[in-house]
């Protein structure tokens, strides 16, 4: 078949190279003309572990990427949204990427005459497919959903920095659709793809992507509640995870207790689903604890630092790793933004590592950060560390080199990188949420 992928962020061309992969042909879409670009020069615009190299093998072949939308949906058979569903100021999630490409696709399937068929892989609360983006299609197209063109909602599970790996072989495929000819649309899409498959209407497909994250992100925040009950009685979260994870129904997933969660889906997600809920006058108690526990466990690891050192104002703080986790460049509500900002507001010094988020953490705090090439001159004479995203980088760091760097051997981490009785024998003051003075 015939696609356009509209949106080339981490879900678009993670999608667009999913799908050329298994032979179909896909155009990718995007406003900005320098992601275009960067694909057409087969070179991803973003980090994601064994794109580049798909890239490649694809670009010009099966894959192919424009500027102009109209082009690529006429050329098309299947239209995937995949732009980006941010939050509001409140909370809310904010459709406006969402309202426009939809009028972008209405506007050219108006002068088409074959059937064409519109997915919605973003993220969108309950009922926007059928109540937001079907009437602005209609709108713009002149013509009639299920009858003229087809409109499905296939919510997108990937993770980034396994990215590619979760499209190729999936958990589970959700295929929403709201008539027949859609969903054969759909299961002629996913043929190739060997996963259990859910047939369900759009409204359902919308509310089990978010169900999904609100489930992970509920149980990143139990851990941690538990990790801050757990320092009050000295006793070591990560025993008690293991513990609980291996109880089958529990599982050990998603049970590292530390500096909380970010990235561009559990925040946001979370935060959408909780304001939805409320504008729909549910409140949402175990959402907004979820949320609470979150927001304060970046800070925690400040706190940390605070008692140890007394004062923070002077002091050269190493900040390891700013992603929002391993094997990605992105920084959206990354607790190191949290953490870097509260340290910068205590006249703290900055001193930052990355091996892939440095230039994005740049547009942020300018020069009022010092970022450092490798982890280890980050280290240099700076009065604490915080390891707040457990790159490989980090945890190959040797524990002797932070007692030979140092000016103070401080290390409060976030992600329990290192093992703490080693960590204490090298002569280090190891600390971290959730655990015991071993
Ligand atoms: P992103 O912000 O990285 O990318 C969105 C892209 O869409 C940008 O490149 C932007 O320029 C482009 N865009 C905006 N309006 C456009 C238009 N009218 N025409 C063409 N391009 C346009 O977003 P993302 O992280 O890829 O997420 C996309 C959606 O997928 C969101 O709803 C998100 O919640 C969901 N999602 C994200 C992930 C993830 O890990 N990032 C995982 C699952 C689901």
């Amino acid at each position: 078949m015939k696609l356009a992928v509209i949106g080339t962020g981490y879900v678009g061309i993670i999608t667009a190279a999913g799908f050329a992969e298994k032979g179909h042909k896909v155009t990718c879409v995007d406003i900005l003309p320098e992601k275009i670009e960067s694909i057409k020069k087969k070179k991803s615009p973003l980090y994601e572990a064994g794109l580049d190299k798909v890239l490649k093998k694809l670009v010009g072949k099966k894959l192919f990427a424009t500027t102009n939308l109209a082009e690529a949906v006429k050329d098309a058979d299947v239209s995937f949204i995949c732009v980006g569903t941010p939050s509001a100021p409140d909370g809310s999630i904010d459709l406006k990427y969402i309202k426009s490409a939809s009028a972008a696709i209405g506007q050219a399937l108006s002068s088409k005459k074959k059937f064409h068929t519109v997915i919605v892989k973003s993220t969108v609360i309950p009922g926007t497919t059928d109540s937001i983006i079907l009437p602005i299609l209609e709108k713009a197209s002149g013509k009639k959903a299920g009858r003229d063109f087809g409109l499905g909602m296939n919510p997108e599970f990937l993770k980034e920095g396994t990215a590619l790996a979760d499209v190729r072989k999936p958990d589970r495929i959700i295929l929403g659709a709201g008539d027949q000819k859609t969903l054969k649309v759909l299961k002629a899409l996913y043929s190739k793809f060997k996963a259990p498959k859910l047939a369900v209407d759009t409204r359902t497909a919308e509310t089990i992507k978010y169900a999904n994250n609100a489930f992970l992100a509920t149980k990143i925040s139990f851990i941690n509640e538990m990790a801050n009950i757990c320092e009050k009685f000295n006793v070591d979260i990560y025993e008690i995870a293991k513990g609980i994870g291996l109880d089958e129904r529990i599982s050990p997933r998603f049970l590292a207790a530390g500096a909380g969660f970010g990235g561009s889906c559990f925040p946001k997600d979370v935060k959408a689903l909780a304001a939805a809920s409320r504008a729909a006058s549910y409140e949402p108690t175990l959402l907004n604890a979820v949320l609470e526990v979150n927001a304060s466990q970046p800070l925690r690891m400040v706190e940390l630092a605070r008692s140890l050192l007394g004062e923070l104002r002077g002091k050269t703080i190493a900040v390891l790793g700013l992603a929002f986790k391993p094997e990605t460049d992105d920084i959206r509500e990354a607790p190191s933004l949290i953490i870097i900002e509260s340290l910068l507001r205590a006249s703290a010094n900055v001193r930052a590592y990355d091996p892939k988020a440095t230039a994005n953490v740049k547009t942020v705090f300018g020069n009022m950060v010092q970022y450092c090439k490798k982890p280890e001159d980050t280290l240099k004479g700076s009065d604490c560390a915080l390891i707040v995203t457990e790159w490989k980088q980090v945890k190959a760091l040797k524990l002797n080199s932070f007692k030979k760097l140092m000016a103070s051997p401080i290390i409060v981490d976030g992600r329990r990188a290192f093992d703490p009785i080693k960590a204490k024998k090298a002569g280090l003051i190891y600390r971290g949420i959730g655990w015991r003075n071993k």
